[in-house]
C-alpha cells in the first residue's frame, strides 16, 4: 500500500479537483473578462482517458473523494461518461460537480445514470436583471431549471455557492436563504477571493460571512453552528434554530482553513497545482502523453504534496501575489 500523501504541515490530502475545461458560457465578472477570454487551444485540453488515468494514479495513493470543475463543466461534450468512470473507479468514495447550472436541465438525467448525486451549483442572486449584471447572460430561468430537474430526478446533497460580492448582492442574501428553506437546499455563501482576470478585487469588496451571518439572524430568525462538522470541510456550517434549512460559509479571507487543506488540483490543460492561490504548478500532461510509466506520475503528485506551502497569503499584505491564473483556468 503506498504510503498517504501527507504534506510537511502534517495535512492528509485525499481530495481531488479535476477541472475538465476552462471554457464557460457564462461570464461572471469577478471570473472572467466580458470579451476576449483567453482559452488554451483545444488541443491542449486533457482528454478523458488521460484524466481518467491520472485520477487512477492518485486513487491509488489515497485520493478518495474528486470534485469535477471547469470553467464550467457541462460545456464539456459527453462529460456523463467521464462522470461514470470516476464514480466506478475502486477506490473513489465520492464524485461531486461543480455546475453554473445552466446546461444542468439537459444533462441532468445523464449525470444521474452515470451514478452522479453531489453537486454545486453557482447562483448568486434570484434576481433576473442582477443576475444578467454579474454574469452578461440572461439564464437565470435554465439555471432555476436546471436546479428543478436535479431535485427531481433525486439528486443530493445540492448545494448552491453563492459569491457575495460587497455592493451588489446584499439584497440576495436572506431571499437566497428562503429558497434553500423551502427547497430543501443548502446556500453556501463564498467570500468573493482574489481570482480574477482582471485584478478587480479589493478587500473592500468582500462581503465577510460574520455580516452575511447577521444579515441572516435579522432577516430570517437565530442560527446556531452545527456541532462537530467535518474539520477538512472547507465550509463553516449553521443551522437555522427553526430546524429550517442550514448555511455555509466559504470564508477563505476572513476566516482561512488552509490549515485543514486536503485539496490538490489538475487544471483542464494538465498543470497540477497545491493549491487554488498557488504560483507554481507542474506539468502533467507531458507525462501522460509522453508514455511516462504510472510511477512517475505518481512521484510528480508526491512531489507536489511535499512542495505545498501553508496556504494562501491573501492576508500578508504585499507578501501576497495573485496566482498567474485566473479562476476559469484553475477550476473550483
Ligand atoms: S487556499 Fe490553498 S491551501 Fe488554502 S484551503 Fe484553499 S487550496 Fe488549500
Amino acid at each position: 500500500m503506498p504510503a498517504p500523501l501527507i504534506d510537511n504541515y502534517q495535512r492528509l490530502h485525499d481530495n481531488l479537483r479535476l477541472s475538465v475545461t476552462d471554457r464557460c458560457n457564462i461570464r461572471c465578472f469577478y471570473c472572467m473578462p466580458e470579451k476576449d477570454v483567453e482559452f488554451v487551444p483545444r488541443a491542449e485540453i486533457l482528454r478523458f482517458e488521460e484524466m481518467e488515468r491520472f485520477a487512477r494514479i492518485a486513487v491509488d495513493l489515497g485520493v478518495k473523494k474528486i470534485r469535477v470543475t471547469g470553467g464550467e463543466p457541462l460545456v464539456r461534450k459527453d462529460l456523463h461518461i467521464l462522470v461514470r468512470k470516476l464514480v466506478e473507479m475502486p477506490g473513489v468514495e465520492d464524485v461531486a460537480l461543480t455546475t453554473n447550472g445552466v446546461l444542468l436541465a439537459p444533462q441532468a438525467e445523464a449525470l444521474y445514470d452515470a451514478g452522479l448525486r453531489r453537486l454545486n451549483i453557482h447562483l448568486d442572486t434570484l434576481d433576473r436583471a442582477r443576475f444578467e449584471e454579474i454574469t452578461r447572460r440572461d439564464e437565470l430561468h435554465r439555471v432555476l431549471e436546471g436546479i428543478d430537474a436535479a431535485q427531481r430526478l433525486g439528486f443530493g446533497p445540492i448545494k448552491i455557492n453563492a459569491v457575495a460580492v460587497k455592493g451588489l448582492v446584499e439584497q440576495d442574501i436572506v431571499p437566497l436563504a428562503q429558497f434553500g428553506r423551502e427547497r430543501g437546499i443548502e446556500i453556501r455563501y463564498i467570500e468573493f477571493m482574489p481570482l480574477d482576470a482582471q485584478n478587480l478585487w479589493d478587500r473592500s469588496r468582500v462581503l465577510l460571512a460574520e455580516n452575511i451571518l447577521t444579515m441572516l439572524a435579522e432577516g430570517i430568525g437565530p442560527l446556531d453552528p452545527v456541532p462537530d462538522p467535518d474539520p477538512r470541510a472547507p465550509a463553516l456550517e449553521y443551522r437555522f434554530r427553526d430546524g429550517r434549512g442550514q448555511v455555509g460559509f466559504i470564508a477563505s479571507v476572513s476566516r482561512p482553513f488552509c490549515l485543514n487543506c486536503n485539496r490538490i488540483r489538475l487544471t483542464a490543460d494538465g498543470k497540477l497545482r497545491y493549491c487554488l492561490f498557488a504560483i507554481e504548478e507542474t506539468d502533467v500532461k507531458g507525462l501522460l502523453r509522453g508514455g511516462a510509466p504510472d510511477e512517475e506520475i505518481a512521484e510528480t503528485i508526491r512531489a507536489t504534496v511535499r512542495a505545498k506551502w501553508l496556504g494562501h497569503e491573501i492576508n500578508q499584505g504585499e507578501r501576497f501575489v495573485p496566482p498567474p491564473r485566473p479562476m476559469y483556468a484553475i477550476g473550483g
